[in-house]
């Protein structure tokens, strides 16, 4: 039997505890600057083996970077947790050695990529192992894709691939991570013409459950391919992804600023451009948001408009371009020093997502936002409250993009307009989580239910702006969920990532 030791003031038992080969349940408490959690010997056996054949890639609680990578490295504070460890690989092969030894040693483990993912326990885990792939952060651009690792973000694609005046299809914002966002869908400004990030994946490289590293692509395990297009977490772990990229040297920007009189006539032309189905579209699309604060009782709505070229102002922002503004400025730039611009800084709120789908409706959208205006007065008393109401387009030719390319993805949505309507509400303190989820989410549904009367309802969820409450896959079409379960069974038949790897959006059974 061995023995070894780890020095540090948070340092647990484990740490100088035996190699005994057979994980059972019982373990010992580990405090860390979250908090105290328990750990089983399952994941004792599994940092200790870490250690043993990685050393400095395994970070201990009390350890220098413990609290970079279980703190800082999130962007929701609800998403903190307490891991036994943290392993930091830097290859697939390392990644493949710690799913061996996980499933050896019966560990519980979660993933992260850049973080984004909001609630507790879809990147993270209180006792078990975390799995940070920050140091998997290499690319290689190519002609006409770039090879991308899962510890990069957005901001570093676009900045990659700026010199070569090429863009590719990933996240609006700067800090989003290139795997979660990529495995759930991805909602970008040029959809409309190029579909969803997923739909731009060429070619995945996944190490699965069993520690087999395999690439996934149109011609190499096709069927595990179009799963992992839209089906998250499920199915392995992705240490590559290859993506398409486009000639978009310049961008034109368009920032608008409505006050409440043009809510009506802002409502609309979201729902104008949501509509719009041209063949040949020029790639254009926006972030759309309205604030409201509660002490001031002032709301206002904006638009982040983006559209491929030069042509200034932007001519697909016409509807908006009409409408009296408060505020508004264009400019020609670049895709990076765009998205340079739009930080999401990390560790701000806890945050609440909540939404759902619906056909393009200028009137029901804005009787939608006086309901929630209202709602989110009668929780002013919330510490820190920081409501808005965020609308996302889904156009039809972004959904024909999937459907003519010859692989589908997992959504299987027709070509048809549609909005997404969603509530995301910050606020303080912990003692309001349960109030604020109870609040998003009782709105929800009453809004959608109304909408589901008037024949309006989709019921479409999209994984990047859900609650932890909604199902995503309840949406998918029922013969698409079927496939994704074959295929999971398939690829993972101990069921690694249901079981060990539980958090985030699971297929189930
Ligand atoms: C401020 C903000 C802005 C956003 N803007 C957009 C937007 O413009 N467009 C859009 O589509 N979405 C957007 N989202 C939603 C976003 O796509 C999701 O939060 C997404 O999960 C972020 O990816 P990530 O790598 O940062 O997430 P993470 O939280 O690291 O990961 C998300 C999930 O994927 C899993 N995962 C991560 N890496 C891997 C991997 N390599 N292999 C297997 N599983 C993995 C994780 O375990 C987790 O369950 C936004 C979210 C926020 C908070």
């Amino acid at each position: 039997m061995k023995f070894f030791c780890l020095a540090g003031p948070f340092i647990w038992s484990l740490a100088c505890a035996s190699l005994s080969p057979s994980p059972s349940t019982t373990g010992s408490l580990i405090s860390t600057p979250s908090g105290t959690v328990q750990i089983t010997k399952n994941e004792q056996c599994a940092c200790r083996r870490l250690t043993q054949s990685f050393g400095r890639s395994v970070i201990l609680p009390g350890q220098k970077n413990y609290t970079q990578q279980t703190v800082d490295d999130y962007w929701d504070i609800r998403a903190v947790l307490s891991p036994a460890c943290v392993f930091v690989p830097d290859t697939a092969d390392a990644v493949a050695s710690a799913l061996q030894i996980f499933s050896a040693c019966n560990a519980q483990f979660a993933v992260r990529g850049g973080g984004h993912m909001n609630y507790p326990g879809s990147n993270n885990i209180d006792g078990g192992i975390l799995v940070a792939l920050s140091g998997l952060d290499s690319y290689q651009v190519h002609n006409d894709t770039i090879d991308v690792g899962p510890g990069l973000t957005w901001y570093d694609v676009y900045k990659a691939l700026a010199p070569y005046g090429r863009a590719a299809i990933g996240g609006r914002m700067k800090t989003i991570g290139v795997p979660g966002l990529t495995l759930i869908g991805g909602f970008h400004y040029f959809n409309n013409k190029y579909g969803y990030a997923m739909d731009n994946v060429v070619s995945y490289d996944v190490v699965l459950g069993n520690g087999t590293q395999v690439v996934a692509s149109n011609v190499s395990h096709p069927d595990l391919f179009w799963a992992l297009k839209g089906g998250a977490n499920n199915y392995g772990i992705v240490t590559k992804f290859t993506l398409n990229t486009f000639d978009i040297p310049q961008i034109t920007t368009s920032i608008q600023v409505f006050n409440e009189t043009y809510f009506p006539s802002f409502f609309e032309a979201m729902c104008h451009s949501a509509s719009v189905d041209e063949r040949d579209p020029i790639a254009a699309g926006m972030i759309a948001t309205v604030a409201y604060n509660t002490t001031t009782k002032v709301a206002s709505a904006s638009l982040l408009g983006v559209q491929e070229g030069v042509s200034n102002p932007p001519s697909q922002f016409a509807n908006f371009t009409k409408i009296p503004a408060t505020q508004r400025i264009n400019n020609v730039t670049t895709l990076s020093q765009w998205a340079e611009t739009l930080d999401s800084p990390k560790q701000m709120f806890r945050v609440m997502f909540s939404h759902k789908t619906m056909k393009p409706d200028p009137d029901m959208l804005y009787s939608i936002y006086k309901a929630w205006k209202a709602a989110v007065d009668d929780i002013s008393d919330v510490e820190g409250l920081y409501p808005t109401f965020v609308l996302n387009e889904i156009t039809p030719s972004s959904l024909r993009v999937a459907q003519t390319n010859g692989v589908g993805n997992v959504w299987g949505l027709e070509p048809e307009p549609l909005m997404i309507w969603q509530f995301s509400t910050g606020w303080a303190n912990a003692q309001d989580d349960l109030r604020v989820e109870a609040w998003a989410r009782q709105l929800t549904e009453h809004l959608h239910s109304i909408n589901q009367k008037k024949g309006l309802a989709s019921e479409f969820i999209y994984m990047g702006d859900a609650g932890e409450w909604q199902d995503p896959y309840a949406g998918f079409p029922y013969e698409n969920v079927q496939r994704m379960r074959d295929i999971r069974a398939a690829y993972d038949p101990k069921g690694i990532f249901s079981t060990l790897s539980w958090g985030g959006f699971k297929l189930g059974l």
